[in-house]
């Protein structure tokens, strides 16, 4: 389990519902923690879910 970002497209999944998300709609950031490049689909961040860091663990708004 060491292989990470090699060459990911598309295949990304929003942190807080788990849903994949596709190309239109989604708002991606880095965690403020420790920098993971998060992503959350864009019913998430309308509704403010909470989201949860796979990396570290850091959970905010
Ligand atoms: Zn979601
Ligand atoms: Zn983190």
């Amino acid at each position: 389990m060491s292989t990470e970002d090699t060459a990911s497209g598309d295949r990304q999944n929003c942190v807080s519902c788990g849903v994949n998300i596709v190309r239109a709609g989604f708002t991606d950031f880095d965690c403020p923690e420790c920098g993971h490049h998060i992503h959350r689909c864009r019913k998430c961040r309308k509704q403010s879910n909470l989201y949860r860091c796979p990396e570290c663990g850091f959970t905010g708004p």
